[in-house]
């Protein structure tokens, strides 16, 4: 049977709520043969996945999802098997992670305005590794009763003209993809129709992306539609880019999909594990 691959997943080391060697394990247990831990702008899980995932049938690729600015838009660029020891990776991940800081302590500095104090140590009791995201301030939103799920904070507070609302300065697209070539990895653009891009903004975002040297979208994923996965398998061929597969897990209790139901890619697609440079290859 051909490996089944799931090529988005979250650890704790960003806003997961599994620990990396439990996510590998769930994983296992779920089907899946060849895992990339995808954490945002992290490689701090990718140790601890390895050694779990050295006991296991399972192949974990070190991973990681790179916030990124394009017009004004917060894209998110996935590095598939790359070096976690790469200094300009590591290097350029840090910047981002110094405004990751910056922007937690805004985020919380607004709320406070809307009435709503301590936001910055509630979503730190949320995190367990050295980033903190929405998603923890979300958690803790939901706890104090500010409203009833973590979709909704999103909806309510923390999304464009809502009072938590803090406006992404990420890195730009050729950086993360530089980056990601660096460290010897393949650069996909994440969840391409979450974006909810015109076809012409669509066009411009992949052909920029291919020129930093981009190689694929992720066509299916656990929050695309069947039609969106259809759609975006046409711009791969149109492009002449690869087609990735990921869940874009989280964890049990908030999860677009649970691990090892992906579906197949669509017909006519190339898939990223036969693209030139695939760091898997001849191994798997
Ligand atoms: P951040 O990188 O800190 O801005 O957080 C982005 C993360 O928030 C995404 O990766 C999702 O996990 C989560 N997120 C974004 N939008 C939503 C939403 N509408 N509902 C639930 N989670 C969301
Ligand atoms: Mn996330
Ligand atoms: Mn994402
Ligand atoms: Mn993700």
């Amino acid at each position: 049977m051909a490996p089944s691959y799931d090529l988005h997943s979250h650890s704790t080391a960003s806003d997961g709520t599994l620990a990396p060697a439990a996510l590998v394990q769930r994983a296992r247990s779920a089907g899946v043969d060849v895992l990339a831990l995808t954490d945002h702008d992290t490689l701090d899980g990718v140790d601890e996945a390895l050694r779990s995932a050295a006991a296991l049938p399972l192949t974990l690729l070190p991973g990681v999802e790179i916030s990124v600015t394009w017009c004004a838009m917060t894209i998110h660029v996935l590095g598939l098997g790359v070096d976690p020891a790469n200094s300009d990776l590591r290097q350029g991940l840090g910047e981002l992670q110094t405004f990751r800081d910056w922007r937690a302590q805004e985020i919380a500095r607004k709320l406070e305005r809307s009435g709503i104090g301590g936001a910055l140590e509630g979503a730190a009791q949320f995190r367990k590794g050295a980033l903190l995201s929405r998603t923890h301030f979300a958690r803790f939103l939901v706890q104090q009763g500010h409203a009833a799920s973590v979709r909704e904070v999103f909806k309510r507070f923390l999304v464009k003209d809502k009072p938590g609302y803090v406006r992404g300065e990420w890195t730009s697209l050729a950086q993360a993809v530089g980056w990601i070539r660096a460290a010897g990895g393949l650069a996909v653009i994440a969840h391409p129709a979450r974006y909810r891009l015109t076809r012409s903004k669509l066009k411009r975002l992949v052909g920029a992306f291919v020129d930093s040297g981009g190689v694929g979208l992720e066509v299916v994923s656990g929050s695309h539609s069947v039609d969106e996965m259809r759609h975006m398998a046409a711009v791969t061929r149109e492009h002449g880019l690869c087609a990735s597969c990921g869940s874009d897990y989280h964890g049990p209790e908030n999860a677009w999909i649970e691990l090892g139901r992906l579906r197949g890619l669509p017909h006519g697609c190339t898939p990223i594990w036969e693209a030139d440079g695939w760091p898997l290859a001849g191994a798997a």
